[in-house]
């Protein structure tokens, strides 16, 4: 626990400028993570020479595996980064040559790592390299030099560090909550847990979470696992400390948080009950069916690849317990870099979902629980890679008992992050399978981190033994498209390589030896996909327009850059919902009013002239917790202080959002549109708000619109439609609200279907409120994307449908081939429906 303040500060550390260049202050890094000291604080330097050399005597604690960062603590315990160029992470090491490794000690002016200035210049966003210090919290004083300096001559900085031995003893308090809910469809899971560890570490309090009988340190990932606390569990939070309270509620939120990939998929997610393989099914002589659990949807033809058991030889008894600590550091500290660098990719992919899990990893490599029987076992003289196996694999084992079967279903975890670092102890690097193309991978089980890495170009799909639809690597295979089936029959175990199989991730099946039949089927079906998304692909530019001229404008839902970037490519007519918590997620503090008109102009600029791009007002609480929006513990968070509630609550926050859109909006067709608005004082306060913004800025107006999801809204149309600008109808919300059931249930998210009457009746009276004062109105739930409910929404008049970018073609296509006329009919009976699975049979009579 740091101290939290000092009566007075003696040691100076001298940092030298590890490149010859000219200093710039930290805070004009054209990077908000540098530019806000989110990483830490420091200075910039814009080089001209390179050669990174040491700024000071140090150990070397990490190197990035990118090869562009690395981190060296000094002997008074400073860690200090240093990060070549901006964006160069995606270099992948290239033009970037490391002379140390993790655990070397090296001396002032010592050459650590060369790179080819040229080369990342012309391939990264700029050269700028930071100098940082990472553990700020042993700072007292930071001085950053100016001007012009010489590589290990100049200072670039100077540290005077905090004086531990003097430190004021920071006042006491204690804060306990007692009923926090777990908020995650799979309970307390890793990523939950995650982000507990993250508020605890981050805290200067002790902090801990208690189950029933059980105890865990809330610092402590493989502890909470532990808890087997399920869904909707009642868990105590306790803290002692300076900031117990606060860290109290954000535990409490993260407890709360729910997550992408939570909830069923729908239609037809299948049980996990239905775990247990069935028997073979008949087949032509040499065909043989195994079956298992529809993990990841989609058919592929290939040849079977077995991706055998990780052996790692391991030697029991150790050397010299100092020597094995230090080969367990170093080990951890790769590690960490590696995972590091996973991460890095999965958020340039945009993909958080799946980062959020290796961040997990993440956290496992700092846990306790697993460190502290490693550091007693090389104690007791076994060696670094013996007692870091016994440690990991008894928690895993521990982990796999547990009644929960998805946090049981983290024992896989703890025994992947187990064998990343087991594997640098023994110095057995992971070896890539030399895969051919089209492979079909079987295997008893497979790391996430394994699955996240796969060859897309040679990888088609893979089954394994163990596993639900629900572990982590169906998530993933989900998340990347890639066909798959867990919980296949252990026979798969047996296929020799190189056997011809066809994989039915929808079905749940591997075909062996398929016949010429099974070939052609599959083959047919894949190739109507291909050449239905080509034709699609061709026409994507041009309107959708019915056969009898109705015109349907078909917009992208966004929640990142690349997204956007890719919309007008894909045919979208402008971005129809901007999901902004992007910006605001995975942070200590909010975006500033700057950094977001930024991004703002940007995505504005990419999206084209005259296409709208809508943006939605932060979404905050509910099942979307930030740590700096501090919501007291709700019983009940999706009726609580969500979205537009949350943001009146916070003038700040909502300001600076409103002028940041109101100041990007001259680079193109910015609308503005408010989540959770369930009366009319609330939207008269947004708008009064967005006005006075406007005035003071001088700026033109924006648009702003009314996402209905609350059924008051949709009830209420009328009188809103006379004050808004558009509206947007949220049918996600507007389904969970109308039916009372979270969408996140693990039970009833199956059934929160916005095809349900009572639901398109909201629609409908919201599409004929708009229609009276000329208003435009779109959908922007995943309903619009719904093949089955596009002639529906159709016929019920919505101007707009706002989908994901990679289906926009095909929803463009489908509608083209229908006739307002018809759709209006098919709405007509949708209307009189008595159940939602009545729509969908009319629906399916309907389509062609
Ligand atoms: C909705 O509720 O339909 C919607 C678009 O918002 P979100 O899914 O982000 O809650
Ligand atoms: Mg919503």
């Amino acid at each position: 626990m740091p101290p939290t303040s000092a009566r007075h500060s003696t040691r100076t550390v001298v940092l030298r400028a590890p490149l010859s260049g000219v200093l710039v202050p930290i805070d004009e890094v054209p990077d908000p993570v540098f530019a806000q000291r989110l990483v830490g604080d420091g200075v910039a330097i814009d080089p001209i020479s390179h050669t990174l050399c040491a700024p000071c005597d140090g150990i070397v604690v990490q190197v990035h595996a990118a090869g562009h960062a690395l981190t060296i603590a000094t002997p008074d315990g400073l860690e200090v980064m240093m990060h070549i160029g901006l964006d160069s992470v995606k270099l992948r090491g290239r033009g970037f040559e490391p002379r140390v490794s993790a655990g070397d000690r090296v001396e002032t002016g010592q050459p650590l790592i060369d790179f080819d200035s040229d080369f990342v210049v012309r391939h990264a966003r700029s050269l700028l390299t930071q100098l940082v210090i990472t553990n700020g919290e042993r700072v007292a004083r930071l001085e950053a030099r100016r001007g012009t300096v010489v590589a290990s001559v100049d200072v670039a900085l100077e540290v005077t560090l905090r004086d531990e031995d003097v430190a004021e003893p920071a006042p006491v308090e204690v804060a306990n909550l007692s009923t926090a809910l777990v908020g995650s469809a799979f309970g307390l899971h890793a990523r939950p847990a995650a982000l507990v560890v993250a508020a605890a570490r981050a805290s200067a309090s002790e902090v801990r979470v208690r189950h029933g009988q059980q105890v865990a340190s809330a610092t402590s990932l493989v502890a909470l696992l532990g808890l087997d606390a399920g869904p909707g569990a009642t868990v105590r939070i306790e803290a002692r400390g300076p900031d117990a309270s606060a860290v109290v509620s954000r535990v409490a939120a993260a407890l709360a948080r729910t997550f992408d990939g939570d909830a069923p998929e729908r239609p037809g997610a299948p049980a996990a009950a239905a775990s247990t393989p069935g028997p073979p099914e008949a087949a032509s002589e040499s065909t043989r069916v195994l079956t298992g659990l529809p993990a990841s949807p989609g058919q592929v033809l290939g040849t079977i690849v077995r991706a055998g058991p990780d052996e790692v030889h391991v030697r029991e008894a150790g050397g010299d317990p100092r020597e094995e600590r230090s080969r367990f550091e170093r080990a951890r500290a790769r590690s960490q870099a590696e995972l590091e660098a996973l991460v890095t990719r999965l958020r340039a992919e945009s993909t958080p979902g799946r980062s959020t899990l290796f961040e997990a990893h993440r956290a496992l490599l700092d846990d306790p629980e697993l460190l502290e029987p490693t550091f007693e076992g090389i104690e007791t003289g076994r060696s670094a890679a013996a007692a870091w196996r016994d440690a990991f694999a008894g928690q895993a084992a521990r982990l796999a008992t547990l009644q929960h079967h998805h946090l049981a279903a983290r024992a896989a975890d703890v025994d992947d992050v187990g064998h990343r670092v087991l594997r640098h102890l023994v110095d057995h690097p992971v070896e890539a399978l030399e895969l051919p193309h089209g492979a079909i991978l079987v295997a008893e089980q497979l790391a996430p981190s394994a699955v996240a890495t796969l060859d897309r170009a040679r990888v088609a799909g893979f089954c394994t033994v163990a596993g639900g639809v629900l572990s982590h690597v169906a998530l993933l295979a989900r998340s990347l498209g890639l066909p798959a089936v867990t919980g296949i029959d252990p026979a798969a175990l047996d296929v020799a390589d190189g056997t011809p199989a066809a994989l039915d991730g929808t079905r749940g099946r591997l075909v062996l030896q398929p016949d010429a039949d099974e070939v052609r089927r599959v083959g047919e079906r894949q190739a109507v996909e291909a050449a239905r998304r080509e034709v699609d692909l061709l026409a994507a530019a041009a309107p959708a327009v019915t056969t009898d001229g109705h015109r349907v404008d078909v917009l992208a839902s966004v929640t990142s850059l690349a997204d956007a970037a890719a919309a007008p490519r894909a045919g979208a007519e402008g971005v129809g919902l901007l999901r902004s918590e992007f910006l605001f997620v995975d942070r200590a503090a909010p975006p500033s009013e700057e950094e977001q008109r930024v991004v703002y102009a940007e995505l504005l600029s990419t999206s084209g002239a005259g296409r709208p791009v809508v943006i939605r007002a932060l979404d905050a609480g509910g099942d979307k917790p930030l740590a700096y929006v501090p919501i007291p513990n709700e019983p009940n968070p999706a009726l609580g202080e969500r979205g537009c509630r949350a943001l009146l609550g916070r003038p700040g926050l909502l300001r600076a959002q409103v002028r940041a859109v109101l100041r990007a909006s001259a680079h193109g067709a910015a609308r503005l549109l408010f989540p959770m608005v369930a009366t009319l004082p609330e939207w008269r306060a947004l708008r009064a708000c967005v006005e006075e913004e406007r005035a003071s800025l001088g700026a033109d107006p924006v648009p702003i619109g009314l996402l209905v999801e609350v059924p008051a809204a949709a009830l209420l149309a009328l009188h809103f439609a006379r004050e808004v600008d558009f509206f947007s109808i949220g049918t996600n919300d507007l389904a969970q609200y109308t039916l009372a059931m979270d969408r996140a249930h693990p039970k009833l998210a199956s059934q929160v279907d916005a095809l349900h009457p009572a639901v398109l009746q909201l629609v409908a009276r919201t599409v004929a409120a708009a229609r009276a004062h000329a208003r435009p109105v779109g959908v922007c739930g995943a309903i619009a994307s719904d093949p089955q409910a596009v002639p529906i929404l159709v016929g019920l008049g919505v101007d707009e449908l706002t989908v994901p970018v990679a289906l926009i073609a095909g929803i463009k296509a489908r509608i083209r081939e229908l006739s307002w006329g018809a759709c209006q009919v098919l709405a007509a009976r949708a209307l009189a429906a008595e159940t939602a699975d009545e729509v969908r049979a009319l629906d399916a009579g309907h389509t062609p």
